[in-house]
């Protein structure tokens, strides 16, 4: 608008001027000269005017291109191009403040315009525009730039070349001055958010740079701040966008910032949640016979598999190319076994175009069984995913914790040890039996567990034949539950699990007429029940150097919260809280199950029994977390 009604300004001079020549009839020549000079003075505005159009232009296409939304290298390159090309600038380059992790500063070139003089010299220093670092020289012309917020200009060019190429000697320097066309430089100074972003570097052919230049070049440089804003948020949002674009299922980085909240939750609520993990099979050699499209038909109805599949609190992830993850809050390792295997099983039945079938490797781990960690469970889960390739693919395999190798170790050398030693009398046969099913543990397998559960089953059934097969597992998972409940150490719940697998091995040395008696027991028959077993287990386990501690929590697993258990009258603390589990567990699964002087309890009659006793036989803060495992259904 000043230009426009500057020009008018002007033109109504001149029609004054002209009008005077008539009217006052003055001297033709003088009025001629002013008349030339006015002229001139229009040609000047009018340019201006023209540039002004030339710039209003120039916005216009930074700010379309804001609006495409491209990545900020582009925006950037083409805000150099305008510079260059558009403006006629000779060199150009948009330059980034960074910082060294030691709080150095220096400056990266984002984009640049091609430059014969500047290739040269990056090729004699021998480094790249990519990665050249110019030093942030304090005093220095960009310095002030920067710190004032000012564009600033030089006809300094050596000392332009010698603040950005430091390793330049004075020759070079003076060598390539010369070769210059250039006579001044400008740096502009850019913000983002209100802090140094960096600026604009432009040499120019003018020594001066004038004031409708810097007008044009600070109205520039707000576009280019506003670019950068744009960009930085824009990619902001979509590194904010939490699902993959190819399969419309999350992505890793929402996968990442949920398996961190699930296990927040899971420790605190004791509850767990699986992960698998899981990779299709031969996706090159589809990509490769097929094409990439068909590869990428394979990966998106794997996706479409895990979508259906999944309930809608579960989170199912592509994690990278051709790897997915399922996140199963509050279901445990069996729960997530058969979802795999269902998952599987409908990943190799679906019939694709051109493809055929597709199958995936599949690994389970789950939290607060195989691992305590999301870094050891995700590890866990892609260790039994690469089992599962190992052993053939298309196939679910669960993940071993590092540490329930440690007990089922433990436990298969302990029962190794008592049976080699004959260090219980149990029959011949089944002694056998039982060394054969040890040799076949593999403690890694998932299977081997079981294996140790049978083994104790067949060893209470020895001397128990009402001790249903399936108790020991039921029992030793009931422990570990109030264990969880009691937010016991990992440590120390694998102890326990020793524990409930040996704390009954003194039973074996009960006469079987005293065992099985179905009449009222004498007082010294009494005493043997009591005391035997737990005199009978140290003799039994001393021997094995591996488990001894073990032993105190077998010894103390008869003494009551109140002090009237055996064999040393222990009360409240004083029991070790192992031993305190082992008891109520025992009691538990004794009242459910037959005894030659009694019938079964029922659940609620076991329950209310244990109730009757909380406080005096067993802890009342166990009795309660026992309840609360009862009531909500988390018992097998
Ligand atoms: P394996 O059964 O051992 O997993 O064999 P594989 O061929 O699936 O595994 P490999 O790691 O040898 O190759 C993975 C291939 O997946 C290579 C990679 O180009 C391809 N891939 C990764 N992401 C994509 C994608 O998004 N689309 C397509 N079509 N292919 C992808
Ligand atoms: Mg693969």
């Amino acid at each position: 608008m000043g230009i426009f009604s500057g020009i008018k300004d002007l033109l109504g001079q001149i029609n004054r001027i002209d009008g005077a020549v008539y009217t006052s009839g003055r001297d033709f020549a003088d009025v001629y000269a002013r008349n030339i000079a006015l002229e001139e003075e229009i040609a000047v505005r009018t340019k201006e005017l023209e540039q002004a159009n030339q710039t209003i232009l120039t916005l216009n296409s930074v700010w379309d291109m804001m609006n495409s939304s491209q990545p900020l290298s582009s925006l950037l390159d083409k805000i150099v191009s305008i510079l260059h090309d558009d403006m006629s600038y000779v060199y150009t380059a948009i330059l980034k403040l960074n910082q060294e992790e030691n709080g150095s500063e220096y400056f990266s070139i984002m984009s640049s315009s091609e430059d014969k003089l500047v290739n040269s010299i990056f090729s004699i220093i021998n480094e790249t525009a990519q990665t050249y670092k110019i030093p942030y020289v304090t005093n220095s012309i960009i310095e002030k730039s920067l710190h004032e917020g000012q564009i600033c200009s030089t006809p300094d060019m050596k000392g332009v070349l010698n603040m950005f190429f430091p390793a330049l000697n004075d020759e070079q320097l003076k060598d390539f001055v010369s070769q210059m066309i250039t006579k001044s430089a400008i740096f502009v100074p850019l913000k983002r958010d209100k802090t140094n972003y960096g600026c604009v570097v432009i040499t120019s052919t003018r020594e001066i740079t004038s004031d409708t230049e810097l007008n044009f070049l600070s109205l520039f440089a707000n576009q280019i701040e506003l670019a950068i804003t744009v960009a930085g948020l824009f990619e902001e949002v979509k590194n904010q966008a939490i699902t993959d674009p190819l399969t419309g299922i999350y992505n890793r980085r929402y996968f990442e910032e949920n398996i961190v909240k699930e296990a927040e939750r899971a420790l605190r609520l004791k509850q767990p949640f699986s992960l698998i993990s899981m990779d299709l099979d031969y996706l090159k050699r589809i990509n490769d016979t097929y094409g990439h499209q068909f590869g990428d038909l394979a990966i998106k109805t794997i996706s479409n598999i895990l979508k259906k599949e999944a309930r809608s609190i579960d989170i199912p992830a592509r994690i990278g190319g051709e790897e997915f993850n399922l996140l199963l809050p509050g279901v445990d390792s069996n729960g997530a076994y058969i979802a795999a295997e269902r998952i599987r099983k409908s990943i190799e039945s679906q019939v694709l175009d051109t493809i055929g079938t597709i199958t995936a490797s599949i690994g389970v781990a789950t939290f607060l069984e195989h691992s305590d960690r999301i870094d050891e469970l995700t590890e866990l889960a892609d260790q039994a995913m690469y089992k599962a390739k190992l052993n053939g693919r298309n196939q679910v395999q669960l993940a071993v914790g590092h540490e329930s190798v440690n007990w089922q170790k433990l436990a298969v050398e302990a029962f190794t040890d008592i049976l080699n030693q004959k260090r219980i009398p149990v029959d011949e046969k089944i002694a056998k039996e039982i060394i054969g099913k040890l040799h076949h543990i593999k403690v890694e397998e998932q299977s081997s567990k079981d294996i140790l559960y049978s083994i104790v089953d067949m060893i209470s059934q020895t001397y128990n034949q009402a001790y249903k097969t399936g108790t020991t597992k039921s029992k030793l998972f009931l422990a570990v539950m109030l264990a969880q409940r009691l937010e016991m150490s990992k440590e120390d719940i694998d102890k326990l699990k020793l524990a409930i697998l040996l704390y009954d091995i003194g039973n074996v040395m009960i006469p079987e007429e005293i065992y099985n008696k179905k009449g009222p027991l004498n007082d010294h028959e009494k005493e043997i029940m009591r005391q035997h077993p737990i005199i009978a287990a140290r003799e039994i386990l001393q021997p094995i150097t591996d488990i001894q501690d073990i032993i105190p929590i077998i010894e103390a697993h008869h003494e009551n919260w109140d002090g009237k258990g055996y064999p040393n009258q222990k009360a409240g603390v004083e029991i070790p809280i192992m031993s305190q589990i082992v008891l109520l567990v025992d009691a538990f699964y004794a009242m459910t199950q037959d005894r030659p002087y009694r019938n079964a309890y029922t659940l609620d009659e076991a329950l209310k029994n244990i109730k009757e006793d909380s406080g005096k036989k067993w802890n009342e803060k166990l009795v309660d977390e026992f309840i609360y495992i009862v009531k909500n259904g988390m018992m097998r």
